[in-house]
């Protein structure tokens, strides 16, 4: 079983990035915020529990965001390995992540942390939401408003930068610099892994 993360602020184009590795190398691509915005178009019980936070730019709470990764990452499609995106995002989940690793006799292989800095994400976050909004297309509340924007930085900084130091520990970060184009940081991050 292969397990590679994908970190990142929000807006650091980790989630594209992902999307494409998962096609590359044929392996499921996990993504947290995904997984929490299916339930939340189906208005399920958790769904509207992950919203009141998601609106506010927080994270979810551990113990929902917990159960619902575990749920999938038990799927047959994930007996291989799997990348996740945007998870862990704090020690807590970190440490589940461990502990069921470790079930597993494996562990967490490569951590790719897409570097960029709050400057150009919240440009980008805007461009995109823009972008969207003049196709006619869905665009998330949480890229609406700058001030939400700003908390969903802010909570990054403080719960999940402590994330990255700690696999940091482990020699199994590497860095990308994620404010070139998406194809040029998917050619690097290939060449990486
Ligand atoms: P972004 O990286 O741009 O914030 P995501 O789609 O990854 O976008 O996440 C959207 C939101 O979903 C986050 O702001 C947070 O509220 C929630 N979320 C996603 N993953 C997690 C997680 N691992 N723990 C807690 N909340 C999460």
């Amino acid at each position: 079983m292969k397990v590679l993360l994908v970190m990142g602020p929000p807006g650091s184009g980790k989630g594209t990035q992902a999307k494409k590795l998962g096609e590359q190398y044929g392996i499921a691509h996990i993504s947290t915020g995904d997984l929490f915005r299916r339930e939340i178009g189906d208005k399920t019980k958790l769904g509207i529990e992950a919203q009141k936070y998601i609106e506010l730019g927080q994270y979810v709470p551990d113990e929902t965001t917990i159960g619902m990764l575990e749920n999938r990452i038990l799927s047959n499609d994930c007996l291989n390995g799997f990348i996740l995106d945007g998870f862990p995002r704090t020690k807590a989940q970190a440490e589940f992540l461990d502990h069921y690793l470790e079930s597993k006799n494996t562990r967490v292989e490569f951590a790719i942390y897409y570097d960029v800095s709050d400057e150009i994400v919240v440009q980008r976050i805007k461009g995109r939401a823009k972008e969207d909004e003049e196709r006619g297309q869905a665009v998330r509340k949480d890229d609406l408003d700058e001030k939400i924007i700003q908390q969903r930085l802010n909570t990054y900084h403080s719960q999940t930068k402590p994330v990255l130091d700690y696999y940091e520990q482990r020699g199994v970060v590497v860095k990308i610099d994620a404010s070139k184009s998406v194809d040029e940081i998917f050619s690097e991050t290939v060449k990486l892994i």
